[in-house]
């Protein structure tokens, strides 16, 4: 008898995408629904799955992304000049499903913001039509999604800034039914407290940052937490991660390794400059 291997996959890859449409979900988050052909094959694995999204410049039909026939890109679109190369920028996979014609459609949900760079800039103006280009999954099971309990879990805490309550409120509609879970997130404005779908036993603390919420650090110091084991996922401005990051490791004695976090942003840098300090770091 002989068996054939199952055809490997690459994880990730590009894909086109075409904005269907768009919708206004509260005053500082706009959804981007997309689809198209160029998006068959797309595989999200839920969560917090990300991807990096290239945007073209003002002016430009499409992003410039120069991808090789053997998938390589980063070089040749690092070669070319800063004002022709697409913008690229991270974001969440709010959801994938089937549209009506059966095919693939995701939604992303961009935080906008009065002084927004690139990103920000073209999710207020996106119109039926535009194309970008996604370097993203095409396997459910990828390394780009984090939020990963380990399997003795016994609850869950959360902590997510705006940029991060498109991640957040996916993970909390993957828990299982009845998972104990304790969440903060953080909003600009009350109207940005979205509707959470979940089966989780969770309780979630809204930080509306126009009524002076507190810090996530401070919000989270000053409530008790629930016995067990914990996992805890925190994304968002960097500074409040770390920080949070700090005290549930060195006050709260949570093992490293149950605490995933990451930052989202740094105030004050665009993308290319946490990119660029991230490089100089590791030179
Ligand atoms: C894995 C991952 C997933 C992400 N998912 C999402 C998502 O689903 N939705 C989402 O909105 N964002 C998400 N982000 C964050 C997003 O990539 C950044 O906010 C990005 O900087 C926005 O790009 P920009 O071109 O608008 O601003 P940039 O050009 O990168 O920055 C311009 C200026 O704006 C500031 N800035 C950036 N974001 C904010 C903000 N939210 N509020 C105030 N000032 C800001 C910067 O500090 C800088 O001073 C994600 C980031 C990561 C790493």
């Amino acid at each position: 008898m002989t068996t054939a291997a199952a055809p490997s996959v690459a994880p990730f890859r590009f894909f086109g995408l075409t904005v269907l449409r768009t919708e206004r979900l509260s005053p500082s988050m706009r959804r981007v629904t997309f689809g198209g052909p160029g998006l068959d094959g797309f595989a999200a694995g839920g969560r917090d799955q990300s991807l990096s999204l290239f945007l073209p410049h003002p002016g430009q039909q499409e992003p410039f992304v120069p991808v090789a026939e053997d998938g390589t890109w980063f070089d040749a679109w690092r070669a070319a000049p800063e004002d022709v190369r697409a913008v690229m920028r991270a974001y969440t996979v709010r959801a994938q499903r089937r549209g009506d014609d059966g095919a693939t459609e995701i939604d992303i949900d961009f935080a906008v913001h009065e002084d927004g760079g690139p990103a920000c800039r073209w999710a207020e103006a996106a119109a039926p039509g535009q194309r970008l280009k996604a370097l993203g999954p095409a396997v459910e099971d990828n390394t780009s999604v984090r939020f990963r309990p380990p399997r003795d879990t016994g609850w869950v805490l959360i902590w997510a800034d705006e940029t991060a309550l498109p991640a957040a409120s996916a993970a909390l509609e993957w828990l299982p039914a009845g998972t104990k879970a304790q969440a903060w997130l953080e909003v600009p404005h009350a109207r940005d407290r979205l509707e959470l779908r979940t089966e989780a036993d969770v309780t979630v603390h809204w930080l509306v940052r126009d009524q002076g919420a507190l810090s996530a650090v401070e919000a989270v110091r000053g409530t008790e937490l629930p016995d067990g084991n914990p996992y805890a996922w925190i994304a968002g401005e960097a500074s409040g991660v770390r920080e949070l990051r700090r005290h549930l490791v060195q006050e709260r004695k949570f093992d490293r390794g149950r605490v995933t976090f990451v930052g989202y942003w740094r105030r004050g840098l665009s993308e290319e400059q946490v990119r660029e300090e991230a490089a100089r770091g590791s030179a």
